[in-house]
């Protein structure tokens, strides 16, 4: 079955916001198949964000992902992956439509709150490198 990592930054974290999101994603009916919280190095930011290592905000990027506790989990389901990112919505929470995690709960593009893969291939990565397998349901 289709899985996808998803984390709660730790802006999202610090706002109180781990429920809100984990209930969006249960309710629409996905699996949650494995969780935990750790505050990355900024080397393993570096790692996680490595496809945008060229742009101006990467350096800004990591040092935020690795500021404080960040929720990191495993979800399972037919889509999971795309719709995933429906539920999240557009990287601008400006641009992010009402109804959306980052619509509804963020306002700035540095304090999106929330990641979420952006394809089978990153997914697949980005579970190897944030999970190890027997810490996965
Ligand atoms: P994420 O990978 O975190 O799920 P995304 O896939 O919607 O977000 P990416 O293009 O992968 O967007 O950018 C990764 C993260 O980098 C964004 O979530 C955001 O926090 C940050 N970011 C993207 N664009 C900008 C920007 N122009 N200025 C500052 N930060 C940015
Ligand atoms: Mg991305």
């Amino acid at each position: 079955m289709e899985r996808t990592f998803i984390a709660i930054k730790p802006d999202g974290v610090q706002r109180g916001l781990i429920s809100e999101i984990i209930s969006r994603f249960e309710r629409k009916g996905f699996k949650l198949v494995a969780i935990k919280i750790m505050t990355p190095s900024k080397e393993f930011a570096q790692k996680h964000y490595d496809d945008l290592k060229e742009r101006p905000f990467f350096n800004g990027l990591c040092e935020f992902l690795s500021s404080g506790p960040v929720i990191a989990m495993v979800w399972e389901g037919e889509g999971v992956i795309k719709y995933g990112r429906k539920l999240i919505g557009a990287t601008d929470p400006q641009k992010s439509e009402p109804g959306t995690i980052r619509g509804d709960l963020a306002v700035v593009v540095g304090r999106n709150i929330i990641h979420g893969s952006d394809g089978p291939e990153t997914a697949k990565n980005e579970i190897n490198l944030w999970f190890k397998p027997q810490e996965l349901m």
